[in-house]
């Protein structure tokens, strides 16, 4: 679990209008961060620069009280669950939860015993040996968080991880998403358009308008005011 502090931090595409420009952001350890604002305000690039996916332009990325500017992705620990899943469909639900232990030679018998526990969380253990074409679009989602889980890393990043399911399993995974995150207690940076998933899972959320912040603010005080 670490803190995630951004210190000035500009992103600058090319010649034009920085598309994040000056941004100053402590996010606590263990805290739910949202970010919103309007579509082009930044909100991707922020998140792709704390996950080492961008550079940075200027400014500082600090993670854990450690300046991360020039680590790689995989060097900074941090699980990113993107809209799209991103699961290999050849896979099962095993090996797709699995995939980032591989990667690191984790010994199988400790690989076994992490995969289980994520799918105990995420309630996904009778699915195991199924493959992802095989499974709902809310069972999907929770093997992309289960690949996150296992990791065990210090933040999560969410990038509009429902916007893409029905309303009713918008509401589940909402759930779901708020239970596990407290029962972790990891510190969690989350895009979304929903004012709904702002309300009911952040501690705080960030607006974010030209790739400036424009406020940040409890989800009470933002959307409760008169
Ligand atoms: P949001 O996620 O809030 O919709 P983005 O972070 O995707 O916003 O984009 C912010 C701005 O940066 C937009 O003006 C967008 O066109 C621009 N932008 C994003 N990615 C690139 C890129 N790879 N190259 C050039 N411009 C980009
Ligand atoms: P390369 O393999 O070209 O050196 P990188 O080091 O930039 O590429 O990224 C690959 C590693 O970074 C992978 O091991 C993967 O686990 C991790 N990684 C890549 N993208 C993400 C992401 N969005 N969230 C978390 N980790 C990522």
């Amino acid at each position: 679990m670490a803190s995630i502090e951004m210190r000035n931090i500009v992103k600058q595409y090319g010649d034009g209008y920085p598309a994040v420009n000056d941004v100053s952001l402590d996010i606590a350890d263990g805290e739910f961060m949202i970010l919103v604002g309007p579509s082009g305000c930044g909100k991707s690039t922020l998140l792709r620069m704390i996950v080492g996916l961008e550079d940075i332009t200027s400014g500082d990325m600090v993670i854990g009280g450690k300046r991360v500017n020039d680590l790689a992705p995989r060097e900074r620990n941090l699980s990113m669950v993107f809209q799209n899943y991103a699961l290999y469909p050849h896979m099962t639900v095993f090996e797709n939860i699995a995939f980032p232990l591989r990667l690191s030679k984790t010994p199988d018998d400790e690989v076994r015993r992490r995969v289980m526990e994520a799918s105990d969380v995420l309630e996904l253990k009778e699915h195991l040996e199924r493959k992802p074409a095989n499974l709902s679009g809310g069972q999907r989602q929770r093997v992309a968080m289960g690949r996150a889980i296992v990791r065990q890393a210090e933040a999560f990043l969410f990038d509009e991880p429902l916007s893409n399911l029905d309303a009713k399993l918008r509401g589940q995974m909402r759930t779901e998403i708020s239970r596990l995150q407290r029962r972790l207690g990891i510190t969690t940076v989350y895009v979304t358009h929903d004012q709904t998933e702002a309300m009911t899972l952040g501690d705080r959320v960030c607006v974010l308008r030209k790739g400036k912040i424009q406020q940040v603010a409890s989800p009470r005080e933002l959307y409760e005011q008169p």
